[in-house]
């Protein structure tokens, strides 16, 4: 018999006439024929009320027992879902995330699983029973019981149903679906049908809350098949599905993250090693780093900007100030009262002029942009908090993303195909790891690294920090017919900002000349170019949350004498650009830091 898992989150389980609700959707599953798993969320905002709790007794909660708090929650709301189930003549029966036997590391607060024994739920599942679990919650080895990160039930439901082979996922929820961008920010927002599981990806880790990331890692991994369904109706909702949909828009969606700080080192040498030390002291201190911008080097002298969720400003200035000493930096900066707005799309791989027409729609509502980061389907700037509503707005406006197959106004040339460099493993080798077993489940997939060397990079230097200079240099290139690939706009420093970004080889010369006119409006700004670079990439799922990644790519080139020129970060992909002549060597020695052929 095949096996539903349907999760349901706080709203939907709020009240004894929701949670009724919610038992007749797992019933009419169950007589339709399947086995039915039904995973539960804390009811309402229960989560939120046991947090404050814990504040009014003390400021430093230690985690373990915020943990022991948290997950009372989800206990509470499975036990009501299995006596609404008994209620209405079928049988279930409820169990904590130790009693379903999902183990998880020792990360208190955010611990990620490790496994989940199977056997119960199927003798379960065979005894006729609906098995009610609670989300969120897990136990480590020491029997201590830990939570998975705030809307961690999502990623619950995705790994019992992985675990369980499951034949569908449903996540119910107050929303139709999965949106273009937050439904309560834009209200033209509009319900996708389908959107694919990179994209989703980099929406949640982007800052979409209708998903946690790391179910989505789950999906990807073990190919589960998912759809975000509203509770409240009958709608088909959305499907979240490996590939794209071909009649969709360019860009898919907005996505933003309201809080957070950015970090800067400056006055840092220009030479190997300084992306390593400080990436692995981050990661050692579990700090996940968000936008990392480092721009190329000025006179010897490189300047390291990074953006953390501002819960994390403490520990990240921290370990940023006894890193800059170590390595000789100048000085450590920080802002606070940032926010990051993201544009998400697969369309992006083949269309010129999108990143253009993000910073035009911004210049145009005057927000101006301080750092600027790119992978190959998203664009990310970080702007005053103050402006992020209306940023966000402003770019769903942008790219008329209310409209069904949203093509992209005035410029939006479809370039000519450039071709998708995936390396040899690319998705192959992902769908092979798929077929491994699930110990270790959450631990990263890094399923391939290569090198492309087709590319150029262009650095502007010394331009003015004004809203609508990035705006005037990228529509300047997008009207060539250029596809820019990574783009890297560091924070300014005394009211002047650096841009650096990559063209495909043959387009560098170009580039320059469409860039001439631009730069003579500016006193001052100059161009350098390197037209042989090496763009070194590692593919994988969850790369950005994971830290040790990037320490580990950055000290394998550092411990190599092979300097980093720029950097860009995604869920699934963590680029850097190296010179050329150290191309084929990087690439030998990454991929054995990876455990690849
Ligand atoms: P649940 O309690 O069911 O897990 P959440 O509150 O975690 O629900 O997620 C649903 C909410 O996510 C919606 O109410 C909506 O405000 C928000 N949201 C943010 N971005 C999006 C988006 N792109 N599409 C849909 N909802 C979104
Ligand atoms: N109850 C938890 C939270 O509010 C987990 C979840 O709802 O997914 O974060
Ligand atoms: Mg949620």
């Amino acid at each position: 018999m095949s096996v539903i898992v349907q999760k349901f989150g706080g709203t939907s389980v709020a009240n004894a006439e929701k949670i009724r609700g919610a038992a007749r959707r797992a019933i009419e599953a169950r007589r339709q024929g399947h086995q039915v798993v039904v995973v539960v969320s804390a009811r309402g905002h229960k989560t939120d009320e046991l947090v404050e709790l814990a504040a009014e007794i003390t400021s430093r909660p230690r985690p373990r027992e915020m943990d022991m708090l948290l997950s009372t929650g989800e206990q509470e709301s499975v036990a009501l879902m299995a006596m609404a189930v008994h209620e209405l003549g079928e049988e279930a029966i409820s169990l904590t995330g130790a009693q379903i036997g999902v183990l998880t590391d020792t990360t208190h607060t955010k611990a990620r699983i490790v496994s989940i024994s199977t056997q119960r739920m199927r003798d379960l599942l065979n005894a006729g029973n609906i098995v009610i679990a609670a989300g969120f919650q897990g136990v480590d080895s020491d029997f201590n019981i830990t939570t998975l990160g705030r809307g961690g039930s999502d990623t619950t439901a995705t790994a019992l149903a992985a675990a369980l082979n499951a034949e569908l996922c449903e996540i119910y929820t107050d929303v139709e679906g999965v949106f273009t961008t937050d439904p309560r920010i834009v209200s033209s927002a509009r319900k996708v049908d389908r959107i694919s599981y990179d994209e989703m990806l980099e929406l949640a880790s982007l800052g979409a809350g209708v998903m946690h990331s790391r179910s989505i890692e789950f999906a990807k991994k073990y190919r589960v098949h998912l759809r975000v369904r509203p509770s409240f109706s009958d709608g088909p909702g959305t499907l979240i599905a490996p590939e794209p949909d071909q009649s969709s828009s360019i860009v898919t969606g907005v996505a933003f993250v309201r809080n957070e700080a950015l970090v800067r080192l400056i006055g840092l040498p220009d030479q190997p090693g300084v992306m390593s030390h400080l990436f692995t002291a981050l990661s050692f201190a579990k700090i996940p780093v968000d936008m990392v911008v480092q721009n190329v080097a000025r006179e010897g002298i490189a300047n390291v900007s990074f953006t953390v969720a501002e819960e994390d400003l403490p520990g990240a200035l921290q370990v940023a100030e006894t890193a800059a000493e170590k390595l000789g930096a100048i000085e450590v900066t920080h802002s606070t009262g940032l926010s990051k707005v993201s544009v998400v799309g697969h369309g992006m791989l083949t269309h010129t002029g999108v990143a253009a027409r993000m910073f035009q729609v911004l210049a145009a509502r005057g927000i101006n942009i301080q750092v600027v980061t790119t992978s190959e389907i998203k664009i990310s700037v970080l702007i005053a908090r103050s402006q992020c509503n209306d940023a966000v707005n402003a770019v769903h406006d942008g790219f008329e993303l209310h409209r069904p197959t949203a093509s992209m106004p005035e410029i939006g040339v479809a370039a000519k195909e450039r071709p998708l460099v995936v390396g040899n493993g690319g998705r192959t080798a992902l769908a092979e790891d798929i077929a491994s077993q699930l110990a270790g489940m959450e631990s990263i997939v890094v399923s391939d690294v290569y090198v492309d060397t087709d590319q150029s990079r262009v650095t502007i230097s010394n331009l003015p920090d004004d809203p609508g200079i990035a705006e005037e240099v990228f529509t300047a290139i997008a009207e060539g017919g250029v596809l820019v690939d990574m783009i890297v706009q560091n924070a300014a420093r005394d009211g002047r900002a650096t841009i650096s970004f990559t063209v495909p080889f043959e387009d560098v010369d170009r580039s320059l000349l469409l860039l001439r006119e631009v730069l003579e409006r500016y006193d001052g700004s100059s161009v350098t170019h390197d037209r042989h670079i090496g763009k070194l990439c590692v593919v994988g799922i969850g790369l950005r949350s994971h830290t040790d990644v990037g320490s580990r790519l950055f000290r394998t080139l550092a411990d190599n004498q092979i300097n980093v020129e720029m950097i860009n970060t995604s869920e699934i992909k963590l680029c850097v650009v190296i010179s050329a002549e150290h191309a084929a060597k990087a690439l030998t020695l990454s991929r054995a830091e990876f455990g690849l052929p």
